[in-house]
């Protein structure tokens, strides 16, 4: 049952939130110190063999949390949220990186990307069934948006809905989905009316990815992991009342998406985490790189970056100028894919090719993985091109090319 009784005041929540996961931690922490054979860091959810096991542990600690009340502090009470801020969610996700709860990643595109667009436009009856089983992990969500012709120009999506009585039928083929093959529920965006201009003639269905006609096939990375997938939508029934938001208003739900989807990235529950930062401190105090005047310049390039990109983060948590609002999530996910450059950079030049040649040594080819994650986070969620072009027409006003 939720608990509505936690205090609003920042100070007075973290302690409410420290006695609540404290409560939770024996059943959903690992007991003792950490394997030391396990030092792994990832900048890229890999979800490997026998993942089964670890995400189902991570549908119930979601749903723990929220019958605790935490899991969505800054949602509304109607559907288990305290009604609070996103500075409040902040403080969720550091308690539970500190006292080294397992990662959440499999929700990520269910929490950070679906949830958004059916709060903001889905019609109340799909807003109560689909947040609440979202935000308690009884559901897990993926996005439905990229095509094999379509990526960057999104608005040119072909795979197309057709009106059958009080159903749409929709075929087509999406490309690079994240978590699919974990997935209930899917926020696809299609082609409801091919005559109109291409933005227009776009709708947002959620999608049930357990119908007739859903066939999910795992992509394999360059990591190792296989966390994408190609969707193919071979005459899928949706009923008319899973449509998110207007006919023909496909586009603006899809920007309330991939604006929380970049926003979200650059924050707590981003690649970045506290944790990844304690180990490059570690990793730099250990080979006693800050001793290096070569090495130093690095640090502090590093160092800067992160700063800029947290002092950016704590800004969108509430002051952004109306004019750059529109832009914020493109801002942020530069600023964090600058930033994990820069980590990059750092890993590379203090652990030579300890990075590329596994020596047994711990905490050094661990860095691997991590690093060759780093240029899908220029990709993911709209490349780098696309966000300076949203920076630059949108927030600057700069005429197109
Ligand atoms: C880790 C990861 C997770 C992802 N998860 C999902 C997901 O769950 N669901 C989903 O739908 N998609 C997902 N994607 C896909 C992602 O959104 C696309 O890869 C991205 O939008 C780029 O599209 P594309 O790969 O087709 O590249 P393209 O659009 O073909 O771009 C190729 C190159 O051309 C450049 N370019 C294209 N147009 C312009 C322009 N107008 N101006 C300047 N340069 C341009 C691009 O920047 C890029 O360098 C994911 C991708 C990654 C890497």
């Amino acid at each position: 049952m939720t608990t509505l009784s936690a205090p609003s005041d920042l100070a007075a929540f973290a302690e409410y939130v420290r006695e609540q996961l404290g409560r939770l931690a024996p059943t959903f922490v690992p007991e003792g110190a950490a394997d030391p054979n396990d030092d792994r860091i990832a900048s890229v959810e890999e979800l490997r063999e026998g993942h089964e096991e670890e995400v189902a542990q991570v549908r119930s600690l979601q749903a723990a949390l929220f019958d605790a009340g935490i899991a969505w502090p800054s949602g509304p009470v109607e559907f288990g949220g305290l009604g609070l801020t996103a500075a409040h969610d902040a403080v969720v996700e550091a308690g539970l990186s500190d006292l080294g709860f397992p990662a959440r990643d499999a929700l990520f595109v269910g929490l950070n990307i679906v949830a958004p667009a059916i709060r903001h436009h889905a019609q109340s009856q799909i807003r109560a069934d689909e947040l609440t089983a979202l935000y308690r992990g009884d559901k897990i969500g993926c996005q439905l948006f990229s095509e094999p012709g379509s990526g960057s120009d999104l608005a040119s999506v072909s795979t197309k809905a057709v009106r059958d009585g009080d159903d749409w039928v929709i075929t087509g083929q999406k490309v690079w989905t994240s978590m699919g093959h974990l997935a209930d529920v899917g926020e696809a965006l299609v082609r409801t009316d091919p005559t109109v201009s291409k933005h227009a003639g776009l709708s947002m269905f959620l999608v049930d990815m357990h119908a007739p006609g859903v066939t999910v096939r795992p992509i394999r990375q360059m990591t190792g992991g296989a966390a994408f997938n190609e969707v193919f939508l071979d005459g899928v029934r949706v009923p008319d009342s899973h449509r998110i938001g207007e006919l023909g208003e496909g586009w603006r739900v899809a920007n309330t998406s991939l604006g929380s989807e970049r926003s979200t990235m650059s924050g707590a529950s981003g690649p970045l985490t506290p944790y990844v930062l304690e180990r490059l401190s570690v990793l730099v105090r250990r080979l006693e790189a800050d001793a290096d005047p070569v090495h130093q310049a690095q640090i502090a390039r590093t160092v800067a970056a992160v700063a800029a990109m947290r002092a950016a983060a704590g800004l969108s948590a509430g002051s952004w100028s109306h004019q750059l609002e529109p832009v914020a999530g493109s801002v942020l996910k530069m600023l964090m894919v600058r930033a994990l450059d820069e980590i990059v950079r750092l890993v590379q030049a203090v652990l030579g090719e300890r990075l590329g040649i596994d020596h047994g040594e711990p905490d050094t080819f661990a860095w691997a993985e991590f690093v060759l994650g780093v240029p899908a986070l220029h990709l993911a969620g709209g490349t780098d091109e696309i966000q300076r072009n949203v920076i630059a027409q949108r927030g600057l006003g700069l005429p197109r090319p």
